[in-house]
């Protein structure tokens, strides 16, 4: 038996509002088409497949979908719906036996679904997916505003999904017997039209079609459990440097007003210092010497966020997100208190993450040893960060 899937992907997906055909739009770094295309490339039986796409799409979608381990065609959708399902036909190889039709709006039907949606075409001539009802099920009058005609027995209520599969002739009198100006929103419609028996598969809550934003969500949701818990980093960082007279404090960034400053090769800002390290450490990438040696003149004087910012940077390309930053900055005097808002904005923005991710506390040494007697400030700091699936 040879089988042939088709993806109808032919619509604009207007009612997502999201000025991209839906189809286009990526969950977990993957359009929703490559997603749902996946689920048949990887179904053993399904000898080709046929996406059908609006006609502007055609290239785009053929050059994100080369690859494909089973034989792929990219074709051209009509105006409506069974428009464009005739058109995947017209592609498909003539020796196939079935034919299944799926909605690329759903990438989580199961690969067993599919198998089934095939096999009960196999044996009948026509199959769908579909699901019970488990509301009851009203039936309206045509006024506005709708009133009950009456209650239609639930037991009997199936909500239908996609696959539909069907016998290649099954399918061929269906689209054939399909009425002009008409618009069928499924394939098993035509077939009914046309007297076959469709059989039902039970259909799985998972196989969501995806038309709204609230869907789109519920889609991040599931496959972000799909691909487990987000793997967490800490890392932790540490800096001193002396307290001369002759330089300016800075901290963070921000030029604290006082009596010294810390003495560096850079300028000296214990704090960004700090963060850097945990940041790098965090991502295992080594400390601030690697990426900034004070022995290289370029870094002499150099603004301490600059390197934080390119660490911020290099964490982000190894595909973290930084979830947050603490630090605890010791120092007798002076009082840091008052400058604690603006060192935390400065560190914020340099990181490009919001200001209540990032937390900076002042202590006192109590007079005790050498950040006591106020010759040295330090800094402890920690960074957390996230990243999704597995490393
Ligand atoms: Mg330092």
């Amino acid at each position: 038996m040879r089988t042939a899937a088709i993806i109808a992907a032919g619509g604009r997906g207007e009612r997502l509002g999201a000025g991209k055909p839906k189809q286009l739009l990526s969950v977990g770094g993957r359009t929703i088409l490559e997603r749902s295309v996946e689920v048949f490339a990887r179904c053993p039986g399904v000898d080709e497949i046929v996406v059908v796409v609006p006609p502007d799409l055609v290239s785009d979608v053929s050059l994100l979908l080369t690859g494909c381990p089973v034989p792929l065609a990219v074709v051209a959708g009509g105006p409506r719906r069974q428009d464009s399902v005739a058109n995947g036909f017209a592609a498909v190889d003539g020796r196939a036996d079935l034919v299944v039709v799926h909605d690329a709006a759903r990438p989580f039907a199961s690969a067993a679904l599919v198998a089934a949606t095939i096999g009960a075409a196999a044996e009948s001539g026509a199959a769908l997916a579909a699901l019970p009802s488990s509301d009851t099920v009203k039936f309206a009058r045509d006024a506005e505003p709708p009133v009950v005609e009456r209650t239609i027995p639930r037991e009997r209520v199936y909500l239908a999904q996609t696959p539909q599969a069907f016998r290649a002739d099954v399918l061929r009198a269906a689209l054939a017997a399909a009425v002009p100006g008409e618009t069928a929103t499924d394939e098993a419609a035509l077939a009914e039209r046309a007297g076959f028996p469709v059989r039902l598969v039970p259909g799985e809550p998972t196989n969501i079609k995806i038309t709204t934003a609230a869907d789109f969500e519920s889609a991040r949701t599931m496959i972000e459990r799909e691909s487990g818990p987000p793997r967490i980093r800490v890392g932790t960082g540490y800096d001193l440097h002396r307290l001369v007279e002759g330089r300016p404090l800075i901290l963070g960034g921000v030029t604290v007003p006082f009596t010294h400053g810390l003495a560096g090769h850079s300028d000296a800002d214990v704090l960004a210092h700090a963060v850097t390290d945990a940041l790098l450490g965090a991502a295992a990438l080594g400390d601030i010497g690697r990426f900034f040696p004070d022995t290289d003149p370029r870094w002499k004087d150099a603004d301490s966020l600059a390197m934080l910012a390119f660490a911020a940077e290099r964490v982000r390309a190894e595909g973290y997100v930084i979830a947050n930053v603490d630090a605890v900055i010791i120092a007798e005097r002076p009082k840091l208190l008052p400058h604690v808002p603006a060192i935390r904005q400065r560190l914020a923005d340099t990181l490009g993450v919001p200001v209540g991710d990032v937390s900076v506390k002042g202590k006192t040494n109590e007079g005790v040893d050498a950040m006591g007697r106020g010759e040295a400030m330090v800094v402890h700091a920690v960074a957390l960060l996230t990243a999704r699936g597995s490393s």
